[in-house]
């Protein structure tokens, strides 16, 4: 059978989502709901990508379809293309498998010609409303399609204003739209040149194909991959009949939600705005009226969309984002989605939905976005310093979180003051698509215009960026880079803090504080420590940083990089010292300075874990990453060696190699100078046995990592030292600790002959930082270069480095574990990369097997909740 690419909307429903993306799914649940729907169908996600595979063409049997449903459509609306009696028109919408709000085009009010416009505007007798439909579709059109710009049609729109001396698009006149239509065709066919396309059935097909062309558009593209959306789903494209919410006072369009997306609040949150077109709303035009005042001025129409609240709210049994118009006093539903929320609110809503009775404690852990968490676990405003600041002014609260940084005004200066290491805060007028880069860059972002579901509104809370919109007060001045505000002149670089919570505004920088988990928050952790298997543990360098993830819930450390505490206070003299002896007798002597440092801080990790599994990696960087560079301190080693400042170049030089990366660092440092590992090694058991003392009922069990082994005779000769000298220092003590011996699996030759190491290793860590780089044979430190052309060119979807490379790096642990754990059954395995944070490569995890993840000390709520989800 031929394949079926277009449903009627009666034809679809909610499952089918995949096929008919998000959009086209919900309008045919509505339909099928009985609610109010303007009918219409969906060209399904296939076709889209049958689009690409064909070379960006609709090929014959798609096409057929199309006119077929055309034809359908005619029948159930009544309306014909075209028509010079009853015109149809239609909106022609994106909708993707996952939402991906503002990324892709809509094109309203398509069917319209200089026929068609005339017959609307005699047969409605609203000549207004005729022609600004006709205005509009011609500039989205054109902007949609053709791509000729918004600008120049904004700026024709902003010339008429002026000449009218009016404020507002509804201001305009029949007359004066009716002149706008002509100027736009006129733009269009300068730009273009060719004239206006005038018929509908040429204009609906210019309008799918470019629907599917925005799929590949450069903006939706860093959103998918931001939002882990793969490129292969495609977009549906949805052929809707208009409502109409632009005919005048008793008519309006509307963006609402069942619940308050910013605190998850229960109540109807949203925006209202009489007499105009959905874009109008999101676009910031004019600033919207809150829904409640809607109950005032369309008491019916708004009675019948409480009740569609309730029924969808039920129905999904989640929290929904829904548009809607209402023509002539009547409510027609135009989208509904679980919306996009908040962090603070995802947590309140789940919980709030457990109460009702709606979910169960497993689905509302699996409601939880894991990355969205990161944005509760960032700084908050110091609760006393924000009580003593006066905010210099006030606008929304559109996105919470706390932000202060330096003030920009464009996204690219945001993107360069950031990569540059600067905190930057956004200012704008009002944010558009093409600022995202821009916004993610930023700590936070205020804009001048738009309402709670703004762009920047909506984006913001998506990224979980703080965002205070709609600032009325501000006189804004973009093209000079400052601003007014509360009588005083802002410019680039001046620092300023926002709330996103209170949508408060504030002159200079609030201190802030780090977060903590109570509440909503402490009830999901704990639902979902409840149904994962697997362990979190976390990656930490330092007894603060262990006791901030422990906070954060770590059952352990999976990985502490020794090297890193040696750029505490002076320490780093005595490391240096080590590095540049000539002579073991030296280096000893060296190394017994750092000794009791280590141990020290060995001690403290101990005691932040509270006799939970605590693994320490012995030193593996290049000795050259630690060598003085700047003359003072150059003379100081030398000085403190006995040697002269050539003499210590000269040893700075020997260390130089061609790639570091792959030079003498991991355990091939304590194959030359075994005298470190032992030194670890020694720092390392006395601690513990020290910690053991001190708590006898804590479970003090070391766990030495030798890390970069990709050979089991490297591990076997290391190893040797390590069990001496801990045997020995445990004898000496007289005590009855014992400990593990590990290693890493960070070279692909030790995964492929884990069966060998498994014999000698206790455990496996893997690695994934080093075992992608090693895998792919491309430096984590370089790949920056030329990541930007890999994605432009579709080879990766994502940074390998972030999200685990499954197929590849992810075979390598998948070869190793069911290597290693035959030979030796009470391995235990776990991952210290990069990846052990991040909620797919999480879930993969799980599914090798996995005993445990470790991340960094923020990232351990975000692994606790993706393990969970994982597991249920
Ligand atoms: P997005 O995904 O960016 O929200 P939409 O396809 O939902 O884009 O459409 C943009 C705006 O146009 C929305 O406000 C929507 O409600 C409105 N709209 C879309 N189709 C119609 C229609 N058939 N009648 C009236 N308004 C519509
Ligand atoms: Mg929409
Ligand atoms: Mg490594």
């Amino acid at each position: 059978m031929a394949t079926k690419w277009v449903y009627m909307f009666t034809e679809g429903n909610a499952t089918m989502r995949n096929l008919l993306g998000g959009k086209g799914a919900n309008l045919a649940e509505m339909t099928n709901l009985g609610l109010p729907v303007p009918q219409g169908f969906t060209i399904t996600t296939e076709a889209c990508t049958q689009y690409y595979e064909d070379g960006r063409k609709i090929n014959d049997e798609i096409m057929a379809q199309i006119m077929e449903s055309i034809t359908k459509m005619e029948e159930i609306t009544g309306k014909k293309f075209g028509d010079k009696e009853n015109p149809l028109l239609v909106s022609v919408r994106s909708g993707a498998r996952a939402s991906m709000p503002g990324m892709m085009d809509t094109i309203l009010n398509l069917g319209l010609n200089e026929e068609v416009v005339e017959v609307l505007a005699a047969h409605s007798g609203n000549p207004r409303w005729a022609w600004d439909c006709y205005r509009r579709f011609i500039q989205m059109y054109s902007d949609v399609v053709m791509e000729v710009g918004k600008k120049y049609f904004e700026e024709l729109i902003d010339k008429m204003k002026a000449d009218r001396g009016v404020k507002q698009d509804v201001e305009l006149t029949a007359e004066d739209l009716k002149e706008l239509a002509n100027q736009f065709k006129a733009e269009y066919k300068e730009k273009i040149g060719a004239e206006f396309p005038t018929d509908p059935k040429e204009q609906l097909m210019g309008a799918i194909k470019a629907v599917f062309r925005s799929w590949d558009n450069p903006r939706a593209n860093v959103y998918r991959r931001d939002n882990d959306i793969p490129y292969s789903w495609g977009t549906a494209v949805n052929v809707q009949m208009m409502a109409f919410g632009n005919m005048g006072d008793d008519c309006g369009t509307g963006v609402a939600f069942t619940r308050d997306p910013a605190t998850g609040n229960n109540g109807l949150f949203g925006e209202f705005l009489t007499n105009a077109q959905g874009e109008d709303v999101v676009a910031g035009v004019r600033t919207p009226m809150h829904i409640s005042e809607m109950e005032q001025k369309f008491p019916e129409a708004f009675k019948q969309f409480k009740e569609v609240c309730k029924t969808l709210e039920t129905h999904y049994r989640d929290m929904q984002d829904m548009e809607f118009t209402v023509e002539h006093g009547k409510l027609y539903m135009l989208q509904t989605r679980n919306g996009k929320r908040t962090a603070q609110a995802a947590l309140k809503i789940a919980c709030d939905l457990v109460d009702e009775g709606m979910r169960t404690e497993e689905e509302a852990v699996a409601m939880i976005d894991p990355r969205n968490l990161d944005t509760l676990l960032h700084p908050q405003f110091d609760a006393a310093a924000l009580k003593a600041a006066t905010p210099m002014a006030k606008a929304l609260g559109a996105s919470p979180g706390a932000a202060c940084g330096k003030i920009v005004f464009t996204a690219d200066d945001a993107v360069e003051w950031a990569a540059r290491g600067e905190k930057v805060v956004l200012v704008r007028l009002e944010t558009s698509p093409e600022d995202i880069t821009g916004m993610k860059s930023a700590q936070g972002i205020l804009t001048v215009r738009g309402g709670m579901t703004s762009h920047a509104a909506v984006v913001a809370r998506g990224m979980g960026t703080c965002c205070v919109s709609g600032c009325g007060d501000i006189t804004m001045d973009e093209e000079n880079k400052r601003f007014t505000l509360a009588g005083k002149e802002y410019h680039e670089g001046d620092a300023i803090s926002l709330d996103g919570s209170t949508g408060n505004i504030y002159d200079g920088i609030i201190p802030t504080v780090d977060a903590t988990i109570a509440g909503e928050f402490g009830r999901i952790m704990g639902w979902a420590d409840k149904y994962r298997t697997m362990k979190v543990r976390t990656n930490a360098d330092t007894p603060a940083d262990a006791k901030k993830a422990r906070e954060l819930g770590a059952e352990g450390i999976g990985l502490c990089r020794t090297e890193h505490m040696f750029f505490e206070g002076n320490r780093i003299d005595a490391f240096r010292e080590m590095i540049c002896a000539e002579t073991v007798e030296e280096r000893e002597a060296a190394l017994a300075k750092i000794l009791p440092e280590q141990q020290g801080d060995f001690e403290k990790l101990y005691e932040a874990l509270e006799g939970n599994p605590v693994t320490i990696r012995f030193l593996d960087p290049p000795l050259h990453e630690f060598v003085p560079t700047e003359e003072e301190d150059i003379k100081k080693l030398a000085d403190a060696q006995g040697k002269t400042v050539e003499q210590i170049k000269a040893i700075i030089d020997s260390l130089h190699e061609f790639n570091p990366m792959m030079g003498h660092r991991g355990c091939r440092l304590a194959v030359t100078y075994p005298e470190i590992a032992k030194m670890q090694t020694s720092a390392v058991i006395r601690a513990a046995i020290n910690v053991k003392k001190a708590h006898p009922d804590w479970n003090v069990k070391p766990e030495i990592m030798i890390p970069l082994v990709g050979d089991i005779k490297e591990l076997k000769y290391v190893k040797k030292f390590v069990v001496e000298t801990a045997d020995a220092e445990i004898a000496a003590a007289g005590s009855d600790l014992t400990y593990e011996v590990g290693t890493m699996i960070e070279i692909p030759r030790a995964a492929l002959t884990a069966d060998e190491i498994a014999k000698e290793a206790d455990f496996f860590c893997f690695g994934t930082n080093d075992l992608t780089q090693m895998t792919y044979g491309f430096s984590r430190d370089d790949a920056g270069k030329f990541l930007d052309a890999y994605y432009d060119a579709k080879i990766f979807e994502n940074d390998p480095f972030a999200k685990l490379d499954q197929v590849g790096v992810g075979k390598l642990m998948d070869m190793a574990l069911k290597l290693g754990k035959p030979v030796n059954p009470s391995l235990h395995v776990g991952i210290c990369g990069e990846h052990g944070g991040d909620p797919s490569s999480v879930e993969f995890c799980n599914k090798l097997g996995l005993d445990y993840v470790s991340c960094s000390p923020f990232r351990v709520p975000i692994a606790r909740l993706a393990a969970a989800q994982a597991a249920i």
